[in-house]
């Protein structure tokens, strides 16, 4: 006789924390500064404030190598009362929305609680106060990985007289220092490339950084949008359906989704054969299907708007290159808007030649999704193989050369890999566009290079 049963969600991720990169001492240091990382320049940037960053790994028990993870931004703090269901409860999140971030899964925070219980049975330590709060809460929680739900051992609150605001996450875990410290610090070093505007400052038992803040520009923050016809699915148009009591069909696609206006709704329901009359929550389960169907063929739609996404432009991508890998040279590109299923993406690249960089038979390759360097599983990221496929030899590049290459995706979905966000999954238009951007990057390479050879050519022929 088999005996079923269901496996709570937060007991699953435990046992399979290797598909959120956790998957021993050494992944599971690194992608704990990751994750905290990301959640503090999503909670600063996002919202106009310049990143300040503290981060400290300290041993704790050498002979069981446990270590702690410190982590203190200045960002916009977590209210008092969601602190203990945003560290513990799995798929909790603010960021379920149409907006660019870097956290996507309402995952990241819980992982880190949930294998540092696990590996030390230690709580996490949480000190947060929102933006003018006259309070500052303080938290120690662990995971009922059987609930999905928080268990709070300490619960305290300060009066907030300097007006602090941040969030400030201490964990003891088991985790392997000398094994994950390049990564740690190759890591930190490709988030000051691409937000050269963030102080971070990271202190480990060996390894001390000072990233320095080399702007004070931001990206523009991204808006919050509506999703695209073309990216939504039957269940998500049946929870739109809930909210959207008598309405028209008309009415529910001009007020639900993104590049609709009434015109293009009139003209795809026609098309459709739908009556842009008929009351939106009438549809029968039939008749749903085929709308979504008729959704993704249709070709009249516009493209899904940008405003949701954040670039980080060409200029603050010189800067950070120039500051971080000590290039001679760096040349970089954003490209227009295009989409994919109905999301939205920008690929932007860069190129970096010379200076400190070593001359190497391929470029070194710096990959970014939504502004977060992937270090693991290049072979599996479609950006490899593009760098892999380009022709340098018709943009003056010799190797070995003094190249570096950096490409940038950002959407309000990445298609990623997997869980654990190291490699971005080959799409088709990404591919192209990321073609593209390495193109206008290395043409304003060619043309360097080539001013360069000139000038050595005049040099050459003035001293001999
Ligand atoms: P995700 O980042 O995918 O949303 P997390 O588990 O990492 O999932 O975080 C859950 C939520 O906790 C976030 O959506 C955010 O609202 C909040 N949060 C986490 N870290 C911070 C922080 N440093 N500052 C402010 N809010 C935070
Ligand atoms: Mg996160």
């Amino acid at each position: 006789m088999y005996s079923y049963e269901a496996l709570p969600v937060a007991e699953w991720f435990r046992r399979n924390r290797e598909l959120a990169g956790f998957h021993n001492s050494t992944r599971a240091l690194y992608q704990t500064i990751r994750e905290l990382v990301e959640n503090s320049l999503d909670a600063t940037e996002t919202y106009g404030i310049l990143p300040t960053i503290y981060l400290r790994v300290a041993v704790e028990d050498e002979q069981k190598s446990w270590v702690s993870v410190y982590a203190e931004d200045n960002g916009i703090g977590i209210p008092g009362n969601e602190i203990p269901n945003v560290f513990g409860r799995v798929f909790y999140s603010s960021k379920y929305r149409i907006k660019q971030h870097r956290g996507v899964f309402g995952l990241g925070l819980k992982m880190v609680v949930l294998y540092a219980q696990s590996t030390t049975n230690k709580p996490v330590l949480v000190r947060s106060a929102t933006l003018k709060s006259d309070k500052i809460y303080e938290y120690q929680i662990m995971i009922d990985t059987n609930a999905n739900s928080p268990i709070i051992l300490d619960r305290r609150e300060y009066p907030n007289k300097y007006r602090w605001h941040g969030t400030a996450v201490k964990v003891v875990l088991e985790g392997n220092w000398l094994g994950a410290k390049k990564r740690i610090e190759d890591y930190l070093r490709r988030t000051a490339i691409i937000a050269p505007y963030a102080e971070i400052v990271f202190k480990g038992p060996d390894m001390d950084l000072w990233l320095k803040r080399r702007t004070t520009k931001l990206p523009p923050a991204p808006k919050e949008g509506l999703p695209h016809p073309k990216s939504v699915d039957v269940d998500t148009i049946k929870q739109m359906l809930l909210d959207s009591r008598g309405m028209t069909l008309l009415e529910f696609l001009t007020e639900n989704f993104d590049a609709v206006g009434e015109g293009t709704a009139k003209a795809f329901l026609e098309w459709a054969g739908f009556n842009p009359n008929a009351k939106a929550t009438a549809l029968t389960p039939e008749e749903l299907v085929r709308l979504v169907e008729k959704m993704k063929q249709y070709e009249g739609w516009r493209r899904p708007r940008a405003d949701w996404l954040s670039p980080v432009g060409a200029e603050l991508l010189e800067i950070g290159a120039k500051a971080i890998l000590g290039a001679e040279a760096v040349f970089a590109v954003t490209r227009k808007p295009e989409s994919y299923g109905g999301h939205p993406f920008i690929v932007e690249a860069a190129v970096a030649w010379g200076g400190q960089i070593p001359p190497s038979d391929k470029p070194l390759l710096l990959r970014y999704a939504n502004k977060i360097p992937l270090l693991y599983d290049e072979g599996a990221d479609v950006a490899r193989k593009v760098v892999d496929e380009f022709h340098w030899d018709n943009y003056k590049v010799k190797f070995p050369a003094p190249l570096a290459v950096i490409i940038h995706v950002c959407s309000t979905k990445i298609p990623y890999a997997s869980a654990g966000k190291e490699a971005i999954a080959e799409v088709a238009e990404i591919e192209k566009e990321m073609r593209l951007a390495l193109r206008d990057a290395a043409k304003k390479l060619r043309l360097y290079l080539s001013r360069k050879e000139k000038e050595m050519e005049l040099f050459n022929k003035y001293i001999t």
